[in-house]
């Protein structure tokens, strides 16, 4: 988790990107969900406060992602999600997504046992690990 406002500043800053309220507005709606959200949803969170249109979304997180300040997932319905890269006290993490409604939860952190130098091959350098659990989230079971 990160805290709002003054972590998406410094973020930008240590980025070597300028902090426009554009991208502070994108990366404090990230913040202030508690999943990975689609375009769409985060589309609706940052215009809460801010005006944006879909195009100008698309740019900001390519240049976030491209930064690495933000994560890019591809969801089981081919859609892509975005959350906050690992940085200080977030920890690189998994996905849980929901087949029936789309939710893409992020989880705490990846499991100790994931002991990925073990499968690959000598020689490879690995840079960016991606764990998604598909499944039925607790809500969707219930209704
Ligand atoms: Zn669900
Ligand atoms: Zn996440």
């Amino acid at each position: 988790m990160i805290k709002p406002m003054t972590d998406a500043r410094a973020r930008l800053e240590h980025a070597g990107l300028e902090a426009t309220p554009r991208r502070i507005a994108v990366l404090e709606a990230l913040a202030a969900l508690p999943h990975a959200p689609a375009a769409q949803e985060l589309l609706d969170t940052v215009r809460r406060t801010t005006r944006m249109d879909k195009v100008t979304l698309y740019r900001t997180l390519d240049l976030l992602v491209e930064a690495g300040i933000l994560q890019r997932h591809s969801g089981a319905d081919g859609t892509f999600r975005h959350c906050m890269a690992p940085a200080g006290k977030n920890a690189a993490h998994g996905h849980f997504q929901c087949t029936r409604c789309g939710v893409m939860t992020c989880l705490p952190s990846l499991p100790a046992a994931l002991d990925a130098a073990a499968l690959l091959p000598a020689g490879v350098t690995v840079e960016h690990v991606e764990v998604r659990l598909d499944g039925v989230c607790g809500r969707c079971q219930r209704g």
